[in-house]
């Protein structure tokens, strides 16, 4: 346990050398005003409307009170960034107010997003601005119904203080409002709370973590013995495929998949400049400050993945004799990413079986998509509605950003059809089972970057309906929404080069 700071001049910035955490409390702030909320998360929590509408519930939510039983701390961690190891990074902005458990029996973990400065917080305030927070709020409510693993968000709260940032790259004028989310999760312990003390030699407060992880959240694996590490690692490995499979599902790109920001648990974490692919390009990356590289770029993620696994394992290594067990974690990444890509193929494609020319028939489709730039959500749902062959043709002509390319592209995109066509005259599944089937695996609606940038800036201008509105068509995306067209089209001309619309930068 580390000491508390002064409560005068708030936490000490430090190396914090002997601790997995520290506890702090939120900074309170001027005026808290709750923006949004997740209905589906505070009645999961137990908490009801009325109450989520009190006076209190935005003091809590902003850090400016406490309840019972609260015990708010900043979690120590590390990372690697961009591919090189960054040392002690921590919780510069994040504190965790404590732990409920549902109705149902399931453990949630409440955390602060911009509640005030802590031990970890370096050079930086410790606060986020409301673009950001809109942002993770709205995605991580959107990925869970789009069905990938992510961590949740119960609250979004205005703080009616100014935040000022660097906006060095689209001219903003600082300062801008200031928020906080209350995100959710079972646990927001990363990869890099782990390679901290590992790097430091400090094998037995590494020990204690990873005792502490099984225990709390992997218990279905305890009681089995020598093998048990082994385990462990081998289903975050499994875990993390999973996800990251799920997100090249849906063209989610994540942006900055250090490993401080890789859950134990391999849910989605830590929302900043992610974005969605709108026309098909597995080399685009949203986030600017990694432009160059593209190191966290669509079609990369899965590699990376792997990678920060490899990191994950060598902190792990001092804990195992020998290389085998780690080896054998990193080979059922291999093996369950391979699965979900061949489900993502036979979802996609609306297949029953996946069959020896299905991975290239799914390649081809998608190089025609990257060379014809078709948009990906639209691509993928037109083929779910249509008769295959080339007469389905026009069916495609909303998901083309430029005319010349389509008609470029047609004759071709007709051949494949016709391959797909008598591919699915090969394949059992009835054609309304099929229809529906692929409904279910490629969304209508996703949160392309410029819906929620206009849910910010009717937000910044004082209304946050945009932000409601838009978690509302997102609580569906799989279904066809009548009088919501207009958040299922292609991004807008407009858009393409407009700032927070398309390209993000990491600092916000
Ligand atoms: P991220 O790029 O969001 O994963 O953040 C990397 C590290 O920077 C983490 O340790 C964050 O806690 C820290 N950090 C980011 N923004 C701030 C901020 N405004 N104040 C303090 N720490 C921050
Ligand atoms: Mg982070
Ligand atoms: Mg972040």
């Amino acid at each position: 346990r580390d000491l508390p700071g002064d409560p005068e001049k708030g936490p000490r910035v430090r190396q914090v050398d002997a601790a997995l955490w520290s506890p702090v409390d939120p900074t309170p702030v001027r005026s808290p005003r709750l923006l949004a909320h997740s209905a589906e998360m505070a009645a999961r929590l137990g908490i009801t409307e009325e109450e989520v509408a009190s006076v209190e519930f935005a003091e809590v939510f902003a850090g400016n009170r406490l309840l019972d039983g609260m015990q708010p701390y900043a979690a120590n961690y590390g990372g690697h960034q961009f591919g090189h190891w960054a040392g002690q990074l921590g919780d510069g902005r994040a504190i965790t107010l404590g732990e409920t458990v549902d109705a149902a029996g399931e453990r949630w973990e409440l955390q602060l997003k911009g509640a005030g400065p802590t031990p970890y917080s370096r050079t930086a305030d410790g606060r986020a601005v409301l673009r950001s927070s809109v942002r993770e709020f709205l995605c991580s409510e959107a990925m869970h119904h789009l069905g990938v693993p992510t961590t949740r968000t119960l609250s979004l709260v205005g703080t009616g203080e100014d935040v000022v940032r660097d906006m060095f790259y689209d001219g903003h004028p600082a300062p801008e409002p200031g928020a906080i989310v209350c995100r959710v999760a079972p646990s927001f312990i990363r990869f890099g709370n782990f390679e901290l003390p590992a790097s430091r030699g400090r094998h037995e407060l590494l020990r204690q973590l990873v005792d502490f992880c099984i225990r709390r959240d992997y218990p279905h694996l305890q009681g089995q013995g020598g093998q048990l590490l082994g385990d462990w690692f081998g289903e975050v490995c499994e875990r993390t495929a999973a996800m990251v499979g799920h997100w090249m599902r849906v063209g989610f790109v994540h942006g900055v998949m250090n490993t401080d920001n890789m859950s134990i648990l391999g849910q989605t974490i830590d929302y900043g400049p992610y974005g969605w692919i709108d026309d098909y390009a597995p080399d685009w990356t949203p986030n600017t400050t990694d432009a160059q590289h593209r190191r966290y770029r669509f079609g990369q993620q899965p590699a990376v993945a792997y990678w920060n696994l490899g990191r994950f394992a060598g902190a792990l290594s001092p804990l195992f004799d020998g290389v085998e067990a780690l080896q054998a974690g990193l080979d059922r990444f291999i093996a369950a990413y391979s699965a979900a890509d061949r489900g993502n193929t036979m979802a996609k494609l609306g297949l029953s079986e996946h069959l020896d020319g299905d991975a290239e028939l799914m390649q081809s489709l998608l190089d025609l998509m990257q060379e014809g730039g078709m948009d990906m959500t639209l691509t993928f749902r037109a083929l779910c509605d249509i008769e295959p062959g080339s007469a389905a043709l026009p069916a495609f002509d909303h998901a083309f950003y430029e005319d010349g390319k389509r008609s470029a592209l047609q004759p071709r995109l007709g051949d494949w059809l016709a391959r797909y066509a008598s591919r699915l005259e090969a394949d059992p599944v009835e054609p309304a089972r099929r229809r529906e089937r692929m409904r279910g695996a490629n969304p209508r609606y996703v949160l392309r970057n410029y819906l929620s940038q206009q849910a910010i800036d009717r937000a910044t201008a004082g209304d946050p309906g945009g932000i409601t509105e838009l978690l509302e068509v997102m609580r569906h995306p799989y279904e066809d929404q009548p009088g919501r067209e207009a958040f299922a089209g292609r991004r807008p001309e407009w858009a393409r080069h407009k700032a927070g619309c398309s390209m993000l930068s990491c600092s916000s």
